[in-house]
């Protein structure tokens, strides 16, 4: 089926507002989900509703915190999320940090205990937005790992995301990935639609490479991106998002529950305090058009930089509408069911 993007929304906000979110909290957290479908991703969109909803039945997710500063000192602030949504809590920590860079230049900002952040590149937009340059390294934790180390059978990390924004002249470029070679909700997108996943992404319980998504419930695991060089970045985000930031890392087992935690450690840069944001908006610039003027390799049609797929999916979602698969779509209705929404109250929001 294909849902238009303000209809998901208003139901996504019906959803998170019968789990007692405040209107505002409801929304953002709504507007962020479906912004990550129109981009193409979904496994960070609408389909994490039945993990909300879960969680905050759970007692784990707290609909109406706000990020609390836990410290100020210097360039660097740690904010605590307190396990409120991850878009809303993330948000404010991020919007703290861009307020601080503009005051020092620079920004380290740990943005700890937020429930699930969804799409890490949203905050780099928002840095973006305000003229800075933003590093984020992030990691997962609150349930069991997903993912093995390169050369490991048994799962140690979660998807740990790394996201690196630049703003330019024209549409930003925003880096944003999973450090495991697909996103978990990727392999669930694609075991809910019947599908294989790309080649060397998976690993059956015995360490044995494949395709199907299925194995993530046999006891398999995803495997790392870029062999050694994800595995190595994956843990990067571990030990700068987790250990420095979050003060809680996968290797505590106790802490292996059901929530979804993400932990953030963001470096916020102001270019004007390096050469100048001119020289370096010159720099960009021409690095985008020499970058782009590669001839396109056999099976390729152009050179796409970070960020091209996704506003290219933006402006096809805008118009032709979400696709969400019929498995999906019914895990999704019975989460809101579940949340306090009737049947007929769900047909009314998105009919
Ligand atoms: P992806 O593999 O689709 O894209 C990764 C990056 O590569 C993007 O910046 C994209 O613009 C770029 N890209 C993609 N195709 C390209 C091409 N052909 N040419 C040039 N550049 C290209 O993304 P992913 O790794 O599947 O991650 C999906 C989303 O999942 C991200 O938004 C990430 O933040 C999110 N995520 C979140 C968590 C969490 O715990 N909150 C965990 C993991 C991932």
């Amino acid at each position: 089926m294909l849902i238009n993007h303000e209809k998901l929304k208003g139901f996504a906000q019906a959803v998170f507002e019968r789990l007692g979110a405040q209107a505002d909290k409801a929304f953002e957290t709504a507007d962020h989900l479906v912004e990550a479908n129109l981009k193409g991703h979904d496994s960070h969109g609408v389909g994490m509703i039945p993990n909300y909803v879960g969680s905050a039945l759970r007692g784990g997710l707290q609909v109406n915190a706000d990020a609390r500063v836990v410290k100020d000192q210097g360039a660097v602030l740690l904010v605590d999320g307190g396990f409120g949504f991850g878009q809303v809590v993330g948000r404010q920590a991020t919007d703290l940090g861009i307020e601080k860079a503009k005051a020092m230049g620079i920004a380290c900002i740990g943005s700890r205990n937020n429930h699930h952040l969804g799409r890490i590149g949203s905050y780099a937009e928002q840095c973006v937005a305000a003229g800075m340059v933003s590093i984020h390294f992030v990691n997962v934790v609150g349930h069991p790992p997903f993912v093995s180390m390169w050369g490991g059978r048994d799962k140690r990390l979660q998807t740990n995301p790394f996201c690196c924004g630049v703003p330019t002249e024209s549409e930003p470029l925003i880096l944003d990935m999973a450090t495991s070679a697909i996103a978990l909700g990727k392999v669930r997108v694609a075991d809910m639609k019947n599908e294989l996943v790309p080649e060397n992404a998976l690993f059956d319980a015995a360490g044995r490479p494949t395709r199907d998504p299925a194995v993530i419930a046999e006891g398999g695991s995803l495997g790392p991106f870029g062999q050694h060089k994800g595995s190595g970045l994956a843990l990067m985000c571990e030990l700068l998002g987790g250990a420095l930031a979050g003060e809680w890392t996968m290797q505590d087992i106790d802490q292996q529950k059901e929530i979804t935690v993400n932990h953030m450690l963001m470096l916020i840069l102001d270019p004007n305090v390096f050469g100048g944001v001119q020289g370096f908006r010159r720099e960009v610039a021409g690095m985008q058009a020499y970058a782009r003027s590669a001839a396109p390799a056999e099976g390729f049609d152009e050179v796409r930089l970070p960020g091209d797929p996704e506003r290219a999916s933006r402006r096809e979602r805008l118009s032709s509408g979400i696709p969400i698969d019929p498995q999906s779509w019914g895990a999704i209705c019975e989460a809101a069911e579940n949340s306090g929404l009737t049947s007929s109250e769900i047909a009314g929001l998105v009919d």
